[in-house]
């Protein structure tokens, strides 16, 4: 098989791989043009490939299109292929990032080895000075995340499920422990403990994880139990949620697809956690442990915490005012920079600083009294 079509069928086979925050998100076409995504890093848009070094694998987790014995048709590029395809592409002003991730072909050590190869060859043989997003293998030993490290802008790898227990169902020949989470808390202390000055740009990348959503029965809170001790303890940097979607000729062939809009919900109570001041023990779970679909988590946190106890405008310190549906970090700044020209005194100046009050007035008083409002109905926004 030459080059391009291998370049086209490992870029095809990485859509099931969540990356940054790619347009367009959906399945890509044909042309391996189809397959190089808007994505939004650190602040700017970046055309990223998302490309696998393998599409064969040796291990059989059951809800994977790459599983062991799976008939499709798999394609494989040496270290130096892919480095030199890439960097072509690169040259020509085509791509501007990479997202390199890997089935597991002679264990997950091995397969580490050819990734940072890849990543090495970039960055010394070719003086690559763009984007780099480098997965973890499961297994990968402490020198070798170090070494990703070395050479990537963010490290990541996939835990698949919350817990050891949930894994089971979807891989049971993972170990959530030692094969996964050990990586990750090991790049996380890389971070934390080492200088950076072994790295390419003098600054360790950040660290991510990917869960799978809806396949494993595992409820929200355990999914954001994980979520909010990563954040803790080694500072992940997001939590990528994958609704789950059936792959014909796998053990959960059977099982419904995830909702997307539960993925959705998902993302907003971690960016709860991350933005917002929240604390894993406030996010308004329901009786079997999930988010209400059919409201944000910050509007559903509101109507319990805040429906008796509105925030006065006028006295709320920053993190109070985030808090409130209808108030964002920009617009709560903006707040507090009135304040301090004088007390605000009508519900037009709070509109006119970027409060919704459509989504505000039921939770807060101005001066000790309610804007008028009518109860805002269940919204798809934060
Ligand atoms: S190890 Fe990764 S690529 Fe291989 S079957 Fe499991 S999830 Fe798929």
């Amino acid at each position: 098989m030459d080059l391009d079509t291998r370049l086209v069928l490992l870029a095809q086979a990485a859509i099931w791989e969540p990356a940054e925050e790619v347009s367009p998100a959906g399945r890509p076409g044909a042309s391996l043009m189809d397959c190089i995504y808007e994505a939004s890093v650190q602040g700017r848009t970046v055309r990223l490939l998302k490309v696998l070094l393998t599409s064969a694998c040796e291990r059989d987790c059951y809800y994977c299109p790459f599983r062991a014995g799976r008939s499709f048709r798999r394609a494989t590029f040496q270290p130096d292929e892919l480095a030199r395809v890439f960097y072509a592409m690169y040259q020509r002003g085509l791509v501007d990032g990479l997202f390199l991730s890997s089935g597991i072909l002679g264990g997950g050590v091995r397969t580490q080895d050819r990734l940072v190869a890849v990543a090495e060859l970039l960055r010394r043989r070719y003086g690559y000075r763009g984007y780099l997003h480098l997965k973890l293998m499961p297994g990968a030993g402490a020198d070798q995340v170090r070494e990703a490290m070395r050479w990537a802008d963010r490290v990541s790898i996939n835990l698949e499920a919350p817990n050891p227990e949930r894994l089971s169902r979807l891989a049971p020949h993972k170990d959530f422990m030692g094969e996964l989470e050990r990586p990750l808390y090991t790049a996380g202390r890389i971070r934390r403990e080492e200088p950076p000055g072994i790295t390419w740009s003098g600054r360790w990348p950040s660290l991510t994880t990917q869960m799978v959503v809806g396949a494993a029965g595992e409820s929200d809170r355990e999914l954001l139990a994980t979520t909010a001790r990563l954040h803790r303890e080694i500072g992940l940097a997001r939590v990528y949620f994958s609704p789950f979607h059936p792959v014909p000729d796998t053990p959960l062939e059977h099982l419904p697809p995830a909702p997307p809009l539960r993925a959705r919900r998902l993302y907003q109570a971690e960016w709860l956690l991350r933005a917002y001041g929240f604390r894993f023990e406030e996010l308004p779970f329901d009786e079997t442990g999930n988010l209400p679909l059919q409201e944000d988590p910050k509007l559903a946190w509101a109507r319990r915490a805040l429906a008796d106890q509105p925030v006065e405008i006028n006295r709320a310190s920053y993190e109070e005012l985030v808090r409130v549906p209808g108030i964002g970090p920009k617009t709560a700044r903006a707040l507090l920079q009135a304040r301090r020209e004088g007390a605000l005194t009508r519900p037009e100046g709070l509109t006119a600083l970027g409060v919704s009050l459509a989504r505000a007035a039921p939770f807060i008083t101005l001066n000790g009294r309610r804007p008028a409002h009518t109860l805002p109905l269940p919204m798809d926004r934060s």
